[in-house]
């Protein structure tokens, strides 16, 4: 069951004027399997980026992101495609490729992360836990916000990951889709998922009451247990 370890974790983009900029600067972090850590931040504060570093699909510039003892950025080939198994992800923006079913959506995630003919029962299976067994025929277009969020994390749950990261999947929803969301995030936490998530959602992060971890201009500024929308210490 991996931990998740930043060290000194950087990443930086060139501006236009060609000035280095920090999106993210120094983070060290250590999240043991079964958490569930609220990522804060206003926008521009680094929470995208941190977590891709976090799921290796960018690599810091300075700094390292271990799975265990493994620094995710030396792993390449087989070993790769295994971490990706690793990692259950929903971007800020979304990946359904919207000319293909949800079905066919999810089977070419499964295939990806390399299921082979288990993705259709894994696909299935996804879409139920999400409350909607219904939609496979469906295209992207043809469903709420709501919908397509829930579908993305099916897509992200295909692979039953030991970790979700999670970027603002409750932007834009209503209170309701929000609750039936976090409610489903606390049971897969339940049984044993690490969950990071972005979010703005400060109502549910004071209700659930979990670590809290607050960026400020790139910078780790405040990790809190048990913490509320807005604690630093
Ligand atoms: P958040 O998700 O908290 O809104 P981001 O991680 O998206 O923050 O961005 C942090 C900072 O890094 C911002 O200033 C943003 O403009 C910059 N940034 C992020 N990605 C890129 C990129 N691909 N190229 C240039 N700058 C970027
Ligand atoms: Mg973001």
């Amino acid at each position: 069951m991996p931990v998740l370890r930043m060290e000194n974790a950087s990443k930086r983009y060139k501006t236009d004027k060609k000035q280095v900029q920090y999106a993210v600067q120094d983070l060290s972090l250590t999240v043991e399997q079964g958490e569930f850590v609220f990522l804060i931040g206003s926008s521009g504060a680094g929470k995208s980026t941190m977590l891709k570093l976090m799921g290796g699909e960018i690599a810091p510039d300075e700094g390292a992101v271990y799975i265990d003892e493994t620094n995710i950025a030396r792993l390449f080939g087989p070993w790769k495609v295994r971490l990706t198994r690793t990692f259950g992800i929903v971007s800020q923006q979304s990946m359904l490729i919207r000319k293909r079913t949800i079905m066919e959506n999810l089977l070419v995630a499964g295939r990806a992360s390399g299921m082979g003919r288990k993705s259709q029962a894994a696909a299935e299976k996804a879409l139920g836990l999400v409350g909607l067994p219904g939609v496979g025929d469906c295209f992207p277009a043809q469903l709420s916000i709501g919908e397509v969020r829930r579908v993305e994390l099916a897509r992200a749950l295909i692979n039953s990951p030991s970790i979700l990261l999670l970027d603002e999947l409750t932007a834009n929803l209503d209170d309701d889709t929000i609750w039936d969301i976090i409610h489903l995030l606390y049971e897969l936490n339940n049984r044993g998922t690490t969950i990071i998530m972005a979010t703005h959602a400060s109502q549910y992060v004071n209700i659930m009451r979990r670590r809290v971890v607050t960026l400020v201009d790139g910078r780790l500024i405040g990790d809190v247990k048990n913490g509320k929308y807005g604690d630093i210490v």
